[in-house]
């Protein structure tokens, strides 16, 4: 981590007292979310374990993943619903590779989430 956002950890933890969705949110160290240092730590932990979704926050793990407010999953991407974030990667023309393809673990990840009865994720727009 980097060291602001480790003294912040220790200081006042990763969570803040403010809900998006319903959920506290992680906390932010210079524009960046805590836990980023070169990509995502806890992705990188979980990775160093062999499952590198292990310890990311669903919504990050799913990501780009998401369920309408009737519950039904779609792919965040540019010039698609309401997506205004603009990134590269939410590009569907950056890309020849379907997202069946290179989206197989967060697929796999939203299946476990069904099957585990947990229900839809808090849609922003609800
Ligand atoms: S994936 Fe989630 S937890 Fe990881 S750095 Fe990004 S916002 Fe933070």
């Amino acid at each position: 981590m980097r060291d602001e956002a480790r003294q912040l950890l220790r200081r006042a933890g990763f969570l803040t007292r403010r809900r998006k969705s319903g959920l506290f949110t992680l906390r932010v160290v210079s524009g960046w979310c805590i836990f980023f240092h070169r990509g995502c730590v806890l992705e990188q932990a979980g990775r160093m374990e062999g499952d590198r979704l292990r310890y990311k926050p669903t919504e990050c793990a799913l990501f780009p993943l998401e369920q309408n407010p009737r519950g039904e999953w779609f792919v965040r991407q540019k010039n698609y619903g309401r997506e205004d974030w603009d990134l590269f990667c939410l590009d569907p023309a950056s890309s020849a590779r379907k997202a069946s393809e290179s989206l197989r673990e967060e697929l796999a990840l939203a299946e476990r989430w069904e099957a585990s009865g947990m229900g839809s994720l808090p849609a922003e727009d609800l």
